[in-house]
């Protein structure tokens, strides 16, 4: 091989810079040898990966469809271990007497494995849950490994909800009220005289700190949650009034989700410590610390205050957090309490992989253009031709407004009905080879023109994705979250296209169209050729927060299939957990539909077919089979 030959191959080192997999992998996603990408698991020596294409051979000989939500075990254990060893050795470093103990709100991800595993694993660190309804406390109650792990009761209760959590403290459970507004207080303290059991009552802050990011409207003066300072002083009295202060144990506020900046982390961390250090000072026994969520998830791998970022490390937050706090008490002369966080996102985001197959593609691309232009064209298409015929490198600017003049001149032409069918598509053609050509030649010019930058991101193939984004990623739709999204295979050919994806729905924002990237967000991402028939894996990656029971039935495109993987030491890999997802049977009863009637009003309808000699008996037969096998069937496309 000739050394230039050497030099210019595509290498799988590529595609990992391209993809930036290193940068939002966090060392659980990386690429092997073979071009694929893998799952880490273990450190150092005992570091081992397995392939997802092996994971997606596994899912499909055992006979299920993509698209599939892969989780993968081993990484909730791992966020859960690095979140509480963090603690603890920024604990250390800063001389703090007391000890962290994190919860996971349920309403992050409820599913039932992603709780039992958090349970399971967290139980070694007392990892206990934070409840924001009566269904997630039902399931807190349930699940909660031992009385050393905390309960922590956010949102509106009502008498019942709260009789459920001081059973729970009459079991020997630490539960705590956190009151978000005065109202709650009355029920609290009647429900608890009637039972006889005192609560753990804990207070909400409306800070007056906010922070940047997509939810930064939950922190702050403007909060919907929270207490104001008048607010707090009004329940310290009435406690100590009635004599029961010493219910009054934690204090909580919450920022909002995925705060990008430290310094707005900081700030609101200074600022409760303020709070905490007076109330005990008001006689309040207090104990406990809650520093809500909004530890952040780097999306895009930047490593910024970008909102899909995060300028700091794991580390970071624990030592920064751990040295205000001891920076206050210590100057206020307060005993140190327990920190509590309630991480969701950071601790389940990268657990879950969402896997689907692309299903054709449509290339941008001219059509034939032939070598002389027919006779009778009209004198617009006749522009449009020259345009073609005098581009070259130094009018490239002028040839790309000129053509998209032509352009709109003979659309417009089209709906008056002086340019025909056949005319118009020619001209669609040279349009665009026209900026085609541009595109591809503007890596050879020196300075390009403002209006034709980005062109090579415009210009983009539509590859037809097996999902829906509103069930598998809403937050994409609904917020613009973007997700890492990479080929899974084939990643040591370089990728020749650029794609956008459309999803299975038939709704124009069921699209895929924005991608991480370093500086900014891309609109359109490197992709590989695709043959007719050839398959092709895409997988979105970081997908384990907030995106499964926030998705919906769009199109009744119902739940995807479920896999959950656990990686063992040999580098091989267990499936400990199947789930079906929802069959079309099953998205129709969520309608209210029931699908036996369906099956016998379309058999009446075959029947009568078969009265009025439309179609055979045997026809019928076969017409009520594939019925009755689709009805049964996957939501999604099967190939
Ligand atoms: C949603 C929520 C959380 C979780 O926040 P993350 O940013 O996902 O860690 C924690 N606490 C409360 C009160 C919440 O509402």
């Amino acid at each position: 091989m000739a050394k230039q030959d050497v030099l210019q191959r595509w290498s799988v080192k590529d595609s990992a810079d391209l993809y930036g997999v290193k940068d939002w992998g966090a060392g659980y996603f990386d690429l092997n040898a073979k071009g694929e990408v893998v799952v880490c698991a273990g450190n150092g020596a005992a570091r081992v990966e397995v392939s997802i294409m092996d994971v997606i051979k596994g899912i499909r000989d055992r006979g299920m469809s993509l698209p599939v939500l892969l989780r993968i075990e081993n990484l909730l254990d791992s966020q859960i271990s690095l979140l509480n060893d963090s603690f603890a050795r920024a604990m250390q470093q800063s001389g703090y007497k007391g000890r962290y103990q994190g919860v996971f709100p349920i309403k992050v991800n409820q599913q039932a494995q992603v709780i039992e595993e958090i349970a399971r694993f967290g139980a070694r660190f007392d990892h206990g849950l934070e409840a924001g309804s009566k269904a997630e406390l039902i399931i807190a109650l349930a699940m909660i490994p031992s009385p050393k792990s905390l309960i922590v009761c956010n949102g509106y209760k009502d008498e019942e909800f709260i009789d459920l959590g001081l059973y729970a403290v009459q079991m020997g459970y630490k539960c705590f009220f956190v009151v978000e507004t005065p109202a709650e207080l009355p029920i609290i303290m009647k429900r608890s005289a009637e039972l006889g059991v005192d609560p753990y009552i804990g207070v909400r802050l409306k800070l007056s700190s906010r922070a940047g990011g997509h939810w930064q409207d939950s922190g702050g003066d403007g909060s919907i949650f929270g207490l104001t300072t008048n607010q707090l002083i009004e329940i310290v009295d009435t406690l100590r009034e009635t004599d029961k202060l010493h219910c009054l144990q934690l204090l909580h506020y919450h920022l909002g989700s995925q705060i990008p900046n430290i310094r707005d982390i900081r700030q609101a961390v200074r600022e409760t410590v303020r709070f905490y250090a007076d109330m005990v000072k008001e006689g309040a026994p207090m104990g406990y610390l809650d520093l809500g969520g909004g530890l952040g998830v780097d999306y895009d791998g930047s490593q910024t205050n970008f909102v899909h970022s995060r300028n700091y490390s794991l580390d970071e937050y624990c030592s920064d957090v751990m040295e205000v706090i001891v920076e206050v008490l210590n100057e206020q002369d307060v005993v140190h309490p327990t920190v509590i966080t309630e991480s969701g996102r950071a601790t389940v985001a990268y657990a879950s992989v969402l896997l689907f197959d692309v299903l054709d593609t449509n290339r941008f691309e001219a059509g034939p253009i032939p070598d002389t232009l027919p006779e009778d064209s009209p004198e617009m298409l006749e522009n449009l031709w020259l345009v073609r015929k005098s581009l070259n490198l130094k009018n490239m600017q002028e040839c790309y407004n000129d053509a998209i003049y032509y352009r709109e001149e003979i659309r417009e032409q089209f709906r008056l009905g002086t340019i025909t069918l056949r005319q118009r598509a020619l001209s669609d053609n040279i349009f665009i080879d026209i900026i085609q050509q541009i595109a591809g030649s503007l890596d050879r010019i020196k300075r390009v023109p403002r209006a034709l930058e980005g062109l090579q991101n415009v210009l983009h193939d539509i590859y037809y994705a097996n999902m829906s984004v509103f069930q598998s990623l809403p937050d994409a739709w609904a917020i613009d979250q973007i997700f890492p999204i990479m080929p899974i295979h084939r990643l040591s050919e370089e990728p020749e296209r650029r794609a956008i994806f459309a999803d299975i729905t038939c709704d124009s924002d069921g699209k895929i169209d924005k991608f991480p990237d370093m500086h900014d967000v891309r609109t359109s991402i490197p992709v590989h050729a695709l043959g007719p028939d050839e398959e092709y894996f895409m997988g979105v990656f970081l997908v384990g927060a907030y995106q499964e029971t926030l998705g919906d039935l769009h199109n009744l495109l119902g739940d995807t299939n479920v896999v959950s993987i656990r990686i063992n030491e040999k580098g091989g890999h267990d499936f400990v957990r199947e789930i079906e997802g929802d069959s079309i049977w099953d998205v129709l009863t969520y309608v209210e539909y029931e699908p036996k009637a369906l099956i016998s009003r379309f058999r009446d309808k075959a029947e009568d077919a078969v009265q009025s000699e439309t179609i055979t008996v045997a026809q019928r037969r076969q017409i009520m089979k594939a019925f009755e096998e689709s009805i049964r069937g996957y939501t999604y496309f099967e190939r």
